[in-house]
């Protein structure tokens, strides 16, 4: 396999990590472009001993300029309380953020992609989503912020392809958990398996019936990978996420089992706009990538409860 340079936006959070390491280990040259703004040094630090990796401080809001024959956006924070902690900056970062990587797609005729989201579908009538499904989202909500932004981005992607033939790709993740999440990261799967470690109560939010589709890290990070080998014709978006669906209480009644805590539940009020029901549509993915998700929750769960117990 020829070697490629992959510039690689977010590099240092979560994904990005995941994504950063798969990339180096097909014998690429990779660019970790981040601000630290949710993304860390320790989910990076192993990488930087190869003299492939290199880092890169900078806000996507801001242009900037490398060679690169692929591009992954994946700058923005993700979690509810970190995108709302500067709502504003999360819109730029979407959008701004969009923009910088495609101009700087045509500027090499590199191919370009986006990490989108399930939040484009909000809080979704239509279940489960398929990627024809035009969504249900408040567009003045506190969410918005995030959910605004990455419709927008994707309305972007879209029209760069139109428009100057940019070679795009767009998938719309949905809820991904594994190794590499922050303890401090405030979404479910994390808050969960930290409260249950520590012995603290599990905060369940609203009555704890709303669902979520949980994928595994690396399932997700081979179907980026796939994605991004089509052909040009291949634009999507194409959803991603494991199809596997749980109320938030079974989720915490698997936490509590794998962990052997004695945690207790309690129940918190529920966040405006949060949806009550979401499952990935991936016949999409399957069909065009022979993407499907490999690893169930209860395993994708122990291997993170085993980061997680050297984390904290
Ligand atoms: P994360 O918060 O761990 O990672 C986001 C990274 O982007 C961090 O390293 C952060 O510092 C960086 N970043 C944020 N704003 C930036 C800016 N203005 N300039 C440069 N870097 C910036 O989140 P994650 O879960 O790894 O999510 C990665 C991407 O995938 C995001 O675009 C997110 O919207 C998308 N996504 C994730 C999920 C999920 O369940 N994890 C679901 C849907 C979409
Ligand atoms: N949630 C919860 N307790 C927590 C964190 C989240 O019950 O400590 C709920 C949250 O209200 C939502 C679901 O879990 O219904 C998933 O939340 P998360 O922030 O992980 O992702 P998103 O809402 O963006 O899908």
């Amino acid at each position: 396999m020829s070697e490629k340079t992959v510039l690689i936006t977010g590099g240092a959070g979560f994904i990005g990590s995941h994504l950063c390491r798969r990339m180096l280990n097909e014998g690429n040259r990779v660019i970790c472009l981040d601000n630290f703004f949710t993304g860390r040094e320790s989910n990076i630090s192993e990488l930087r001993k190869n003299p492939k990796f290199s880092v890169i401080n900078h806000d996507v809001e801001l242009p900037y300029s490398f060679y690169a024959d692929e591009i992954f956006n994946l700058a923005c924070p993700a979690s509810p309380p970190h995108y709302q902690r500067n709502p504003v900056s999360t819109y730029k970062t979407s959008i701004f953020g969009a923009i910088h990587a495609l101009d700087l797609a045509n500027k090499w005729n590199a191919k370009v992609f986006q990490a989108s989201t399930s939040e484009v579908y909000g809080d979704p009538l239509v279940h489960p989503q398929p990627e024809t499904y035009w969504g249900h989202v408040n567009t003045i909500g506190i969410r918005s912020c995030y959910d605004e932004g990455k419709r927008g981005a994707e309305t972007l992607f879209m029209d760069y392809h139109r428009q100057f033939n940019t070679r795009i790709k767009i998938v719309r993740i949905f809820n991904t958990y594994g190794p590499m999440m922050n303890k401090n990261d405030g979404r479910v799967v994390s808050n969960f398996i930290v409260q249950a470690l520590r012995g603290e109560d599990i905060t369940i939010y609203g009555n704890g019936q709303q669902t979520r589709s949980f994928c595994y890290v690396d399932d997700l990070v081979e179907g980026f990978c796939r994605l991004m080998n089509t052909g040009d014709d291949i634009t999507g978006p194409v959803n991603l996420g494991n199809p596997g669906e749980f109320t938030m209480l079974e989720l915490a009644e698997k936490v509590l089992r794998l962990t052997g805590s004695k945690s207790k539940l309690v129940f918190k009020d529920l966040p405006q706009d949060d949806p009550k029901q979401r499952k990935p549509d991936i016949t999409k993915a399957g069909e065009v990538l022979g993407w499907q998700p490999r690893i169930p929750l209860e395993e994708g769960l122990k291997h993170t409860i085993e980061y997680f117990k050297k984390e904290i």
